[in-house]
């Protein structure tokens, strides 16, 4: 048993995908924790759902990991994340989940900026993942990281892991999309990977904080 298992904190998402690369990215951060027991999604938490109406990622994290923790009483952490493209200006950005007007459909999504790049050649069409990482804990502190993976955007889907805009992000010097990498291999790189890391010494500060001793 890790030092950290007497606090529990509440991941502030309901996406599968992000939850899974959460998981795995604090089971590293924390060895030895039981990670099970120390981390609840925001189902199981009673976290509410939040109206995203933050102009930035940043915003938006907080504004999910504020009520999670309110909520709940537990430290929350929620991330904020999208795809920003090179020329479209950064769009979809805060409007990745939603780009083709039906929140969360990532194939309906994907499909649209692919056609909507159809005439964009190669060396255009430069974009990358954005992670914004909140932290809030219910005592009121408050803490943001941002990470980015910077790529090029494919003409086609490809590979079957990951979710959303995974199977058309080729990251910088590799040649295979997200979603031909395992977990692991995207967790090392990836814009949440770098926010949550980056997020980690104030996690672990909270978690000692709010820690109860058996
Ligand atoms: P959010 O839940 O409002 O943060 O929306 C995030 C959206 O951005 C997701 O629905 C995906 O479409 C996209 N996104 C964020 N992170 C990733 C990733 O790691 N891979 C692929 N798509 C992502």
């Amino acid at each position: 048993m890790g030092e950290h298992d007497g606090a529990r904190v509440v991941l502030a998402t309901r996406n599968a995908g992000k939850l899974a690369e959460l998981r795995d990215l604090l089971a590293e951060a924390l060895p030895g924790a039981d990670v099970e027991r120390l981390v609840l999604d925001a189902t199981t938490a009673g976290a509410p759902d939040v109206v995203e109406d933050g102009t930035s990622f940043a915003a938006n994290a907080l504004l999910k990991a504020r009520a999670a923790a309110a909520a709940t009483g537990l430290v929350a952490v929620a991330d904020d994340s999208g795809l920003a493209v090179d020329v479209l200006g950064g769009a979809p950005g805060i409007f990745s989940a939603r780009w083709s007007g039906r929140h969360g459909d990532d194939a309906a999504n994907l499909r649209l900026l692919l056609d909507q790049l159809s005439d964009v050649p190669d060396a255009h069409r430069g974009a990358q993942f954005v992670c914004a990482a909140a932290l809030v804990t219910p005592d009121g502190r408050e803490h943001v990281e941002t990470g980015t993976l910077p790529g090029a955007l494919l003409r086609e889907p490809v590979g079957d892991g990951g979710f959303g805009y995974d199977p058309v992000l080729r990251p910088d010097g590799l040649d295979r999309s997200c979603a031909e990498l395992t977990r692991e291999e995207k967790n090392a790189i990836s814009h949440r990977g770098r926010a949550m890391r980056a997020l980690l010494p104030h996690l672990l500060a909270a978690l000692d904080h709010a820690a109860v001793p058996d």
